[in-house]
């Protein structure tokens, strides 16, 4: 049978994937759906991500679930922010930028970001799975050229890291506050990255639709825009 994973949209950056045997929980801030008392009860060996310290990408709930977690895997600049309170310190993996660590049947390696914290790249069951964090073009036209030419660059340079990637699975923000620029980062990302599945994230109220060729003609990325947090996608691995 074809491999397949399933990913269930929570809020914002927040997502839960169940892949054959585990249960990844990226960057949980909100569960509207209240999708993730459920998913806890399946009893796949469970990992848990947060990319940065803000608070639309991290929240101590997430230490609520310590029992049924094997691990969290979270940015250093976490630490700063207070760290994840009352988990067992047997339990937290911290990070930097551009470094990888392995666990039992995970590997993990970490990226940079264009805000704060980090990107995640993870190995497991065989998927490559990419979450962006925070890491985007930051294009905000109202800025000053300076600022918006040092946006452009900083995405560059993190993108020349990711370039030639394959990725079964990336989740990359679309900012609707960035206006019609709002998926130039994505764009980008696609056109420099293997990627079979984009999920787009952080929209911040709007659900983005890509151009009939996206990312560019001749080059097609697969893309679900989620709107409502407990929205489910059914991945079926493709090859490269
Ligand atoms: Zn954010």
């Amino acid at each position: 049978m074809q491999p397949s994973l399933e990913i269930i949209y929570l809020h914002h950056s927040g997502f839960a994937i169940k892949t054959e045997k585990h249960l990844l929980v990226f960057d949980y801030y909100q569960d509207p759906a209240n999708s993730m008392t459920d998913l806890l009860d399946q009893g796949q060996t469970t990992y848990v991500f947060s990319s940065h310290s803000h608070g639309d990408h991290f929240n101590q709930e997430i230490g609520k679930w310590q029992k049924k977690v094997a691990a969290y895997f979270l940015s250093d600049d976490i630490i700063e922010a207070g760290g994840l309170k009352s988990v067992d310190d047997c339990k937290l993996i911290y990070m930097k930028p551009y470094e990888s660590k392995e666990q039992a049947d995970i590997q993990v390696a970490t990226y940079g970001s264009t805000d704060q914290g980090l990107s995640f790249l993870v190995n497991v069951d065989g998927w490559r799975i990419f979450h962006a964090g925070d890491l985007n073009w930051w294009h905000w036209k109202q800025d000053t050229p300076e600022n918006i030419k040092a946006a452009q660059d900083g995405f560059a340079k993190e993108l020349a890291l990711l370039a030639g990637l394959k990725l079964d699975v990336a989740f990359f923000p679309v900012d609707s506050r960035l206006e019609e620029f709002w998926a130039i980062g994505a764009e980008e990302f696609c056109r420099k990255v293997d990627v079979k599945h984009l999920v787009a994230m952080h929209s911040c109220g709007k659900v983005w639709q890509p151009a009939a060729e996206f990312p560019e003609p001749g080059k097609q990325v697969a893309v679900w825009s989620p709107g409502e947090g407990g929205q489910s996608l059914k991945v079926l691995k493709s090859e490269f």
